[in-house]
């Protein structure tokens, strides 16, 4: 024993091994080496078992080789583990993958890094499953718009069955033929597994599978909501827009009614999820007005056409931006499309003062005096 490890010495019980080349038997030792493993953790220690394991001599005529004797069941060839600790190491890994595996091993002293944790978890040698009878099919992407891979899950377990390494109807077709007895195929709208299936498992009743028909209704009722946007612009009701200054209006009041009633800055923020320097702002003004800025609109070249934008948009509330490009681009506008999408977005068109542009006011002239008081914005 030496500090936190028991070290146990063990040999190989002798007699007769098998030769891997020939299965001949054989108990003519050619030398002895110790072999290091690490077992089963015990009174929280890590267990350390180095065994002594005999190198055989086969005699069999033409084969004449050494091989190293093997104890099937408690030490597996080229491994660093007992069979017992790998079994419980897959099971973490299973579960919990590299990272998080290794740190809970750690803590049950099984020290090894996160690398071997992931290589132990692909050493896991998958099960051979029978052949389900309601096989579902779908891709997957593997690097997205670029690989695609197919997955097979049965459809009765929701077990994952077999993974295909693209979509391609050749690959499943195959692997319908080489797996036969499927009686349904749950599929989506695909016609390349449609044609699959058609080939692989003509006796199989082709399935659409429920995902995908629910996510052809939504995108066909998208489709149709866009193509009349317009329509229903127009038709319905005004839509009340959440304005920066109607949302500081509506803090303002709640800052002060909170106030009023005795509660604390420090509670007032917390309750209204404002920051601090918020409510202290918002406790200081007596008014709401006071909280008028002037807005910081740089000069655009949409300025010049905001009037007719706003009548445009005021007499028809669904027109296409690309409407409103053609017509202000006819009255002399040079800006992109994407300077006037931003635009009425900022609340601009709405706006009833238009910053003066720099080109407007003569060099070393003062900055135009504007009315905050009617055409500012709350901060
Ligand atoms: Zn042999």
């Amino acid at each position: 024993m030496a500090g936190s490890r028991l070290l146990v010495r063990a040999r190989t019980p002798g007699g007769v091994a098998e030769c891997p080349g020939c299965g001949a038997g054989s108990a003519r030792v050619h030398g002895v080496h110790e072999r290091r493993l690490a077992d089963l953790p015990f009174d929280g220690r890590s267990v350390i078992v180095r065994v002594r394991v005999r190198r055989l001599y086969c005699p069999t005529q033409g084969c004449q080789r050494t091989f190293r004797e093997q104890v099937p069941g408690v030490l597996e060839r080229y491994q660093r583990r007992t069979t017992r600790l790998t079994g419980h190491v897959r099971a973490a890994v299973r579960e919990l993958a590299g990272r998080a595996a290794a740190r809970m091993l750690g803590r049950w002293s099984v020290r090894l890094s996160r690398q071997t944790a992931v290589r132990v978890l692909l050493g896991i040698p998958l099960q051979t499953q029978e052949v389900p009878r309601v096989l579902s099919v779908d891709d997957f992407a593997l690097l997205r718009r670029h690989r695609y891979g197919t997955v097979l899950i049965d459809g009765a377990t929701h077990q994952r069955v077999d993974v295909l390494p693209d979509r391609r109807s050749g690959t499943l077709e195959t692997w319908l033929w080489v797996h036969p007895g499927v009686e349904f195929v749950v599929r989506d709208g695909s016609a390349t597994y449609a044609e699959a299936i058609r080939r692989g498992a003509p006796t199989a009743l082709q399935v659409a599978d429920c995902w995908h028909l629910w996510h052809n209704l939504v995108r066909a009722a998208e489709k149709v909501v866009a193509a009349h946007a317009r329509r229903w612009a127009a038709a319905g009701p005004k839509r009340r827009q959440l304005t920066r200054e109607t949302t500081t209006l509506a803090h303002w009041h709640a800052v002060h009614d909170l106030l009023d009633h005795g509660v604390g800055l420090m509670d007032c923020a917390r309750r209204l999820g404002l920051g601090l320097n918020t409510v202290k702002r918002y406790s200081r003004v007596s008014e709401p007005e006071k909280l008028r800025r002037p807005p910081q609109y740089r000069a655009s070249l949409v300025d010049p056409y905001r009037d007719h934008l706003r009548i445009r948009r005021a007499t028809e509330p669904g027109v296409a931006v690309t409407t409103l490009l053609a017509e202000i681009t006819a009255l002399g506008y040079t800006g992109s499309l994407n300077l006037l999408h931003k635009y009425p977005n900022q609340g601009r068109a709405e706006s009833a003062r238009v910053m003066p542009s720099p080109a407007d006011s003569p060099p070393g002239s003062p900055p135009a005096p504007a009315n905050w008081a009617s055409s500012g914005t709350l901060i």
